[in-house]
Formats: structure tokens, sequence, C-alpha cells
């Protein structure tokens, strides 16, 4: 059995973990390399159109306040205003509630040396309403605006000017040169309108655009970037703000705005969402994949593995698994091939065994397997109390046949001879269990279990008759024409069940039919 860590099993485990972790880790690296960035940008442009649209809305608003200062500055009654006349051109046109209508928190009228003239306007701080002909105590809250106010009215030509101010508030202004009502000159002054940048403003341009506004004074970094981006990770809002420059040296408004990153994050919720879905149907096809392996490939191995394991028990009777055999897949040719082999094996060790015990030429039992029968024989015989008899048969002058006919004559002879005793053991009653075996050269030997003395004699006669009856001829024989055997017989049916004993027994009644002049029989006990 394979360990563990190196069983297939664990190893497509970790090969698939391994494509796992892989192509998320790939899906992951494309999510925050590709997909992120261009969502991110994509956001970075709505963001900036955004933006856009509220730059548009202020300087709408600005061109706005630009018309109607225009609309106040060449008008004949303004004209005269300016120049003193019209006394009650302030008490008719101006008031609280028209200041409040109009969104104007500040009206400045300026003599033509840049003096003011007269000022009207709402305090933010006191939220007062007054009016003056000096930014000096009611109206000095106006003071600071209005000194920067008259540092721009040179740049207010015919058309009149229009200016952002980040201090002290932020704010829009609108300049234009007092004319006549047919915008004839010469100017007599100015008239500037301030339109504050307030939380009333701020609300109008949400209800406008749909955004939440901000505007707050900042240092005029000068030229660069004026874009701010704070996109947050996790947060469902994104700040995003322009810096936008203004008419004061050094100041600059930041505009800001909050996003919601609805789209951002739904497209990465989206994302994520696949990512977790891919995994999830890796991981079962991982599972699906093992399962197959396990069926189709690991189960099978495991048969066909605890199959030859099998193999080492002698006791099992050796064949391949039905179910193995049948597969059309390679395991199936596998199992096939290693039948073949196995029955190939098999046939190769029976031959093995077969030839170890027995003769080569003429295919008897040879003197191991005789001997191995014999003991087993004696044994028997010494337990139960049975007997056994041997008999050792010699051709008669074989030397000389084989001088005479040649070798290869003698191997037919010996053949003969053989054949003609395996007949005869075949004759024999089986429960005798005859053994008939080559233990030389052209020397025999025939083993019968639990014969007695008689029937061994019986069978010896009847043995030499036989080869006698076979008639070959053998003129080179001193007994003469046809070829003849000896026999010597030799029995025990005592103890000691010796098989030395009984086989020297035997031969000594072999020697003793050679020497009463060969064609003979003789026993142990007839021996002289
Ligand atoms: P005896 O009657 O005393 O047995 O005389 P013998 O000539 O048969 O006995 P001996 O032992 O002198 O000769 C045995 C001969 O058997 C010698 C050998 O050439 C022959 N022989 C033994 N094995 C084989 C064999 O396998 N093939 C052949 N052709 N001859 C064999
Ligand atoms: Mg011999
Ligand atoms: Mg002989």
């Amino acid at each position: 059995m394979p360990h563990p860590l190196t069983s297939l099993r664990l190893r497509f485990l970790l090969a698939l973990g391994g494509v796992l972790l892989i192509t998320m880790v790939g899906l992951w690296l494309i999510g925050r390399l590709l997909v992120l960035p261009a969502l991110l940008e994509e956001e970075r442009e709505v963001a900036s159109r955004e933006l856009d649209r509220l730059e548009r809305s202020l300087t709408h608003n600005q061109q706005l306040l630009m018309a109607q200062v225009r609309d106040w500055a060449h008008w004949d009654d303004t004209y005269a205003f300016v120049q003193g006349q019209q006394p009650h051109y302030a008490q008719v046109n101006f008031s609280r509630s028209m200041f409040e209508d109009m969104d104007y928190q500040l009206m400045v009228f300026f003599d033509p040396d840049g003096n003011v003239h007269w000022l009207a306007g709402i305090d933010p701080a006191s939220d007062a309403y007054h009016a003056c002909g000096q930014a000096r105590g009611d109206c000095s809250w106006a003071a600071a605006l209005i000194t920067s106010l008259q540092q721009r009215l040179d740049d207010a030509e015919e058309g009149g000017s229009e200016h952002l101010f980040a201090k002290p508030w932020p704010s829009l202004i609108g300049i234009s040169p007092v004319l006549r009502t047919d915008e004839s000159g010469p100017p007599r002054g100015w008239l500037a309108k301030v339109r504050l940048l307030d939380a009333a403003w701020k609300a109008a341009i949400h209800d406008q655009t749909g955004l939440p506004i901000d505007v707050e004074p900042t240092l005029d970094a000068g030229p660069g970037d004026t874009h701010t981006l704070v996109q947050q990770d996790g947060t469902s809002l994104m700040n995003v703000s322009r810096r936008l420059p203004t008419s004061q040296t050094g100041l600059a408004l930041n505009l800001t705005t909050h996003m919601p990153r609805d789209a951002i994050r739904t497209s990465l919720r989206t994302f994520r969402y696949a990512l977790g879905s891919a995994a999830a149907l890796m991981l079962l096809v991982i599972a699906l994949v093992l399962l197959l392996l396990e069926r189709m490939i690991l189960g099978p191995l495991r048969d066909f593995t605890r199959f030859t394991h099998s193999l080492h028990d002698p006791a099992v009777t050796h064949s391949t698994p039905l179910a193995l055999l049948a597969r059309n897949d390679e395991i199936g040719t596998l199992a096939r091939e290693f039948q073949g082999l196995l029955e190939e094996q098999r046939a190769r060790t029976s031959s093995l065994l077969e030839q170890a015990s027995h003769d080569h030429l003429t295919g008897l039992a040879n003197r191991r397997l005789f001997d191995a029968r014999l003991d087993e024989a004696l044994i028997a015989a010494e337990l139960s109390g049975g007997s056994v008899a041997v008999m050792m048969v010699d051709i008669d002058y074989f030397k000389p046949y084989n001088d005479h006919y040649g070798h290869q004559a003698g191997d037919t002879c010996l053949v003969q001879v053989a054949d003609c005793m395996r007949r005869l053991a075949d004759r024999i009653e089986p429960g005798l269990r005859p053994l008939v075996a080559r233990t030389g050269g052209e020397e025999f030997s025939l083993l019968l279990e639990g014969g007695d003395h008689a029937t061994a004699i019986g069978v010896a006669e009847s043995l030499r008759a036989a080869v006698v009856a076979l008639d070959i001829p053998h003129v080179a024989s001193p007994v003469g024409s046809p070829l003849t055997v000896s026999i010597g017989v030799a029995s025990v049916q005592s103890p000691p069940f010796d098989p030395h004993a009984l086989m020297r027994e035997a031969d000594l009644a072999l020697y003793a039919a050679k020497a009463a002049g060969r064609n003979h029989v003789l026993d142990a006990a007839e021996e002289p």
C-alpha cells in the first residue's frame, strides 16, 4: 500500500487544489490590477463630470447675477442716483425683502473715483438689513468686502466684470460701470452686487443638481492639479472636490461634493460574487473529479493491489477478480495482461515442477519423485500398519544393445520398455497406487503401496513377460534375442520401514536375478 502522503488521491487533491489556488490568485490579480483600476477610472470620470455640472451651475448663477447687475447699472435712474440726483431712488428701490427675494447680500454704488456712494445689504452675522452712505457704523460689516471690490473696479469695462471671492465670505460678485439706459456714457461710477455662496445658495444648488455642495476658502496653490478625489475603500460616499481660482490673489475656493459609490460597490460586489461562485464551482468540480477518480481509477487499482497482494498467500486460489477483467478501459487491459502473465507463469511453474520430478526421455517419474513417494508410502504404512513393495527393473545387456544398435536405438528401446511398464501399471489395482519411475540409465523402479509380497512377485513376473512379449530384437544378448529385463523385488510390512534398507534389498535381489542368468524375477527373501 502506498504511503498516504504519496497516494494518487492526495497528489490529485494537491494538484487540483494548486490549480484552484492559482486560478483564484489569477482572478484576484485580474480584479486588483485590471478591473478595480478600470472601475476607479470610470468613477473618477463620473466624478469629474459631476463637478463640471456643479461648476456650470455656479457659472450660470454668476452670469445671472451679472445680467442683473448690468440691468441696474445701465439705467437712467441709477445714472442720476450716483450723481446725487433721484433722492427717492434708494427708498423706492431697496428693501430687505428685495434683497431676500433676489438673493443679494450687498449692493454698493461707487462714484467715478471708486469711493462708496451708497450701499445696502444684510449683515450675514446679525442678519440685520442696513443701508448707508459709507461702510461705517451699521454698515461696517461690509468694509472688508468693499475694499476688495474697490480693487476690482478698474477691471469692469463697459460690459462689467464677474468675480469669485473667497474672503471675507465665499461669494459671487458682479460689477458694472453705471451708464444711461441706452448704455451711453460717460460712466458715472460703478454698481457692485454680492451674492453669498451661503447655506441657502448651497441648498438651491443641491435642489438644482441633486448633489450636496460645499464651498470653502482655501489658499490657492497656483497652477496644478485642481482635482481631489477621495475614494476610500469600503466607504459608501466619495469626497470630490475641485479648486476654483478666485479674483483674490493667493486665495481659491474648494468646491466639494459627496457622491454615492453605488456603481463601483455594485460592480465590486458582482465581481466578488463571481469570484466566490467560481471558487465554489471549482471546489465542486474538484470534489467531483476526486469522486470520479476514486470510482474509476483508485477503487479498481486498490482491488487490483489487494488481489496481487493476496498472491503471496499460497492458500488463495489465484484468479484476477472478474469485475477487473470485464472492464473496457486501461485498467481492464492491465488486468487482462496481468491475468495472461499469471497463467503463463503458472504454466511455466508447473512445467518446471514436471521437469523437476519426471524423466525427460520417457516421461516417467524420476528418482527424486520416486524417493519422495517411497518415503510418504513408508510413513503411511508405518502409521496404518500396511505394507510397501518395491521392485528394481534393469534391462539385460543394454550396453551391448547400445553398442550394436546405436545410442539412438537404445533411447527408443528405453521408451518402449517405459511405455510397457506404464501400461502394466495402469492395469494394477488403483488402490495400490502404483508408481513407475526411471531411477537410472536403463534401470526402472516400481512402487506398490499396500501390496503384499505375492502381489509384488506377480506384478514383477507379468512385467518380465510383458517385456519379452515386446519382442525387441537383441542379437547381441548372451541370453538370446529378444530383449529381456531382470527384476529384484523387496517388500516390508513391519518396522523398520527404512527406505534405504528396502531399496538395498531390492538391489540385492536384482543382483541375484542377474547372477541367476538374467530374464529372472527374484525377491529379497529368495536371494542366495
Ligand atoms: P547388465 O545386464 O549387467 O545390466 O549389463 P548392462 O550392459 O545392461 O549394464 P551396464 O551397466 O554395463 O551398462 C548400462 C548401459 O546402459 C551403459 C549405457 O551405455 C547404457 N545407457 C545408460 N543410460 C542410457 C540412455 O539414456 N540411453 C542409451 N541409449 N543408453 C544408456
Ligand atoms: Mg544397470
Ligand atoms: Mg542392465
